[in-house]
């Protein structure tokens, strides 16, 4: 006999998470499917002899009210615990050297993470405002970026911070699903740099706090506190899934056994290709537009101080390198340090848009590769190596044009059954999973309710966005 539930949830990220949870609290009955053995998907964390290590993200910035949206429905919000300051440090490689990078206008003065030039085209962008691209079209964030800073200060400079962010190509990335914030600026004020302080000075929004936030726990707690509350249907693979008029049936497989599932809708939280994947049979032109999205791959060699000291890396958040540094990784966040614990714990990205063979490399390349970064910066050495994560569909790639893809899809999918989430409908973040999660929910509940139009009715669809 078919598992039913009033919506089944398939993916047990934090889209998934969010979906679910929103819809349990609107009296939905939910089940979760997740193939993996916890909830949580990339946002997860684990523990090893020296400490818990993030499988994907590490911390969170608070001024994203869908954050405490999700903790407080999870009942954690309070164990969430501000980065300790000594991890305001970041570092940008530069000319084969580390350079620390501080949240204050003297660090910016004083840092050799930029050149002189860079600095002028920094100062330029802020005094002299100059007009936004005018065809209001979206373009490439290098275009956005070379256009207000120049070539040199994007090739050493920001495409280090935005490896950071999306691991991406940026000559690829649009600028309006990446940087939204950078697009609005430019147009109101002629000024990126102008538009960001002005949002710096904005009074937080309402349910927002801000700061950088992690668990102490890891996030693994996000994932085990949601298994608590949430009925799911874990280590199973959902593998078909049909949607008509009449409902939606869906097959999968646990523990070697053939599974079924019914109900009256469903959220697909998987990653895109997995989704398009499940939509095929019955809704093909949106699984056409699902199978448009690219990912970027990225592998995580995850290590442990030996002897205290033996990196010598400086305490802080990490360090990120640009292309143009021809370094093997993306870069390496200091896990250990948000809060200050000891051993030392590091994690390093390998791979991403660029580089997508290297997040393929065995075990002993990536961590002979992290090495080598490490001899050339400091000098010092990897101790112990407790793990490799590897995420072949690591961090969602929004392409130039992503808008457009996405009212397409809004508009393939139809009859009020079927809603999707996840990051690719925004910028890759966590809060981009979040709100779509959320946003789904909402969603799929609003053709029962009575206050819509029967024009609202008609579309009732769908994509979170
Ligand atoms: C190394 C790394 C670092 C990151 N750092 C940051 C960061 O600092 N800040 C930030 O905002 N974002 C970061 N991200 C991105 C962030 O993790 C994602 O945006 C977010 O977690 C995506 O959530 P999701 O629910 O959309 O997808 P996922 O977490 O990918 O969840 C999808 C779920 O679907 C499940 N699934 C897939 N197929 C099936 C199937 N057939 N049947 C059943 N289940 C299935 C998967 O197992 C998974 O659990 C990082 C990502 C990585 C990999």
């Amino acid at each position: 006999m078919a598992e039913r539930a009033d919506v089944l949830v398939i993916g047990g990220g934090l889209a998934g998470i969010s979906a679910a949870l929103e819809l349990q609290r609107l009296g939905r009955r939910v089940l979760v499917i997740e193939q993996g053995a916890t909830l949580g998907g990339k946002a997860n964390s684990t523990d090893t002899k020296v400490g818990s290590f993030p499988t994907g993200p590490t911390s969170f910035n608070g001024r994203y009210p869908a954050f405490w949206r999700l903790f407080d429905l999870l009942g954690i919000s309070d164990e969430a615990t501000k980065l300790r300051p000594v991890s305001s440090s970041r570092f940008i490689v530069r000319d084969g050297k580390l350079n620390a990078l501080r949240p204050n206008p003297f660090s910016v003065i004083g840092t050799g993470a930029l050149s002189l030039g860079d600095k002028w085209a920094l100062a330029k962008e802020f005094i002299s405002p100059s007009p936004a691209k005018s065809d209001g079209t979206d373009e490439s964030l290098e275009t956005l970026l070379v256009r207000r800073f120049g070539q040199k200060t994007v090739d050493h400079f920001l495409s280090a911070v935005m490896t950071g962010i999306f691991a991406g190509d940026l000559k690829k990335l649009s600028a309006q699903a990446c940087m939204p914030a950078l697009v609005t600026a430019e147009k109101e004020y002629g000024s990126v740099l102008k538009g960001a302080l002005k949002a710096m000075k904005a009074a937080p929004a309402d349910g927002s706090r801000p700061g950088l936030y992690t668990f102490a726990k890891g996030f693994g707690l996000v994932g085990v506190k949601a298994a608590q509350q949430l009925p799911c249907s874990l280590e199973t693979e959902l593998e078909t899934l049909t949607v008509d008029a009449r409902g939606v049936t869906a097959t999968g497989q646990r523990q070697g056994q053939q599974v079924d599932f019914s109900a009256d809708s469903v959220v697909i939280a998987t990653e895109a290709d997995v989704a398009a994947k499940l939509l095929q049979r019955s809704m093909p032109a949106a699984a056409a537009v699902l199978g448009e999205f690219e990912y970027a791959p990225v592998t995580l060699v995850q290590w442990a101080e030996k002897t205290p000291g033996d990196s010598k890396l400086p305490l802080g958040f990490g360090y990120l390198t640009a292309p143009i540094e021809s370094l093997f990784a993306l870069g390496t966040l200091f896990v250990g340090d948000l809060l200050e614990e000891s051993p030392r714990r590091f994690s390093t990205f390998i791979g991403g848009a660029l580089n997508p063979a290297r997040a393929a490399m065995t075990d002993s390349e990536l961590v002979a590769g992290a090495q080598s970064d490490l001899s050339k910066l400091t000098g010092g050495v990897i101790g112990q190596v407790m793990q490799v994560i590897r995420w072949p569909r690591a961090v969602f790639q929004p392409a130039v044009g992503h808008a457009t893809q996405l009212a397409r899809l809004e508009r393939a999918l139809s009859g009020g059954r079927v809603a999707l989430a996840g990051s690719y409908f925004g910028g890759a973040a966590m809060k981009d999973a979040l709100v779509s999660g959320f946003g789904a929910a909402e969603k799929l509940i609003r053709p029962l309710s009575p206050t819509l139009s029967p024009a609202g009715e008609r579309e009732n669809v769908v994509a979170a966005s």
